[in-house]
């Protein structure tokens, strides 16, 4: 049996007609930046997450450092961000002209270890990006607190968590505003490179928007010097068509982390940790393996792909030589490094697909302990 890690033409064939429908009316209207449909798309995905306002951007990367550049964040400043994260949520960091800080992660949750990020604190400290990674909501109430206290900003990295919930409230909603990416394979998706931020403050829903479409306030009026960052009208009208969905396919993606962990909870791995009050939406389902390297061979020799979110954390890739960490200096975030594997995880996911993966994994672990 082949069990790809994602299947993105699965979705598409489940929705074809009217996507098809959509892009081609698009097509024949030959209208293909701004106007009502990504108003339209704006304003539902802000409805969505009980926001006030949603600016489309080019992509997710974009949506952070516009928010970042907005909030008036740039040189002399710190931005603390998690060990444990796509690079994107650091790169954006050194773009706005502020120094990323990096704070380890809790273990077996992944994300944001208030405690550190308490100690990493100093003067210059201007916000923190908790990263919901992976789906599961960072724990906000820490951060949140520990954040006010300091008078630090909170900006959210949601690329990987649309429609997750921390005690009863979507992730996006907590700090000044929230970036989302609308990358193919993220849990709502476009048909290309597509993102988002949001917030509920009008004045800085203004300035991001302003940012993004080269600093106009009207046509050929720019008030400052911008860039092109824009969420382009088929984008969004694919966006629309899937957000409808979004709500059946995240209790799919749940209700197939319900098979893997009755499958896997007696076997010799840690299965993902999930707090009681937080509903995680499986971006990716991330277990931790001995011998890790046999087991990815195996299981690609038994046609599962698999893969590792991400090799390495960010303050040991090359990119931050300069801040000459050791991994002593975030020991959780080293430790898990070597064991974390992200098995396949979508909504179409077939129960014999999750049976078959689960029982190639079993295998595998018994066979390589016993060498
Ligand atoms: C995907 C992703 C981003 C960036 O989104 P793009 O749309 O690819 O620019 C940022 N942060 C995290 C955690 C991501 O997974």
């Amino acid at each position: 049996m082949n069990v790809p890690f994602v299947d993105l033409n699965a979705q598409y064939e489940s929705i074809k007609d009217e996507i098809d429908h959509s892009i081609k009316s698009i097509l024949e209207k030959s209208h293909f930046i701004g106007g009502p449909i990504v108003d339209d798309f704006e304003k539902s995905f802000a409805e969505f997450l009980g926001m006030n306002y949603c600016i489309g951007s080019g992509n997710g990367t974009d949506a952070m450092e516009i928010i970042l550049q907005a909030l008036n964040i740039g040189e002399g400043d710190e931005v603390i961000v998690p060990a444990c994260s796509w690079i994107a949520t650091s790169e954006v960091v050194t773009k706005v002209g502020a120094r990323p800080v990096f704070a380890d992660v809790l273990p077996d949750l992944y994300t944001l270890d208030p405690k550190d990020f308490e100690k990493k604190i100093t003067s210059r400290t201007r916000a923190v990006i908790p990263v919901h990674l992976y789906g599961l909501p960072a724990e906000m109430d820490d951060i949140m607190a520990i954040a006010d206290a300091h008078n630090i900003m909170v900006v959210e990295d949601c690329a990987q968590a649309h429609n997750a919930m921390y005690k009863g409230r979507k992730t996006g909603t907590f700090g000044i505003a929230a970036a989302f990416s609308f990358y193919p394979g993220k849990n709502l998706g476009a048909y290309g490179d597509a993102g988002a931020m949001v917030t509920n403050d009008p004045e800085l829903a203004r300035k991001m928007r302003m940012i993004g479409n080269h600093g106009q306030i009207g046509k050929h009026n720019h008030l400052i010097e911008g860039r092109n960052s824009r969420l382009d009208t088929i984008q969004a009208s694919i966006l629309m068509t899937k957000l409808v969905y979004l709500q059946k396919w995240t209790a799919e993606r749940q209700q197939n982390a319900i098979l893997y962990h009755q499958h896997l909870q007696n076997g010799d791995l840690q299965i993902p940790r999930v707090p009681e009050y937080s509903q995680h939406v499986y971006h990716l389902y991330v277990v931790q393996v001995h011998q890790r390297a046999k087991i990815i061979v195996q299981l690609s020799e038994a046609g599962i792909q698999t893969s590792i979110h991400y090799p390495r954390p960010l303050p040991f890739v090359k990119a931050y030589q300069y801040l000459n960490h050791k991994y002593e200096d975030f020991p959780v975030a080293a430790r898990q490094m070597k064991r974390i594997l992200s098995l396949p995880m979508y909504a179409e996911l077939s129960e014999e697909q999750i049976d078959y993966v689960c029982d190639t994994l079993l295998k595998s672990i018994e066979l390589n302990k016993s060498i």
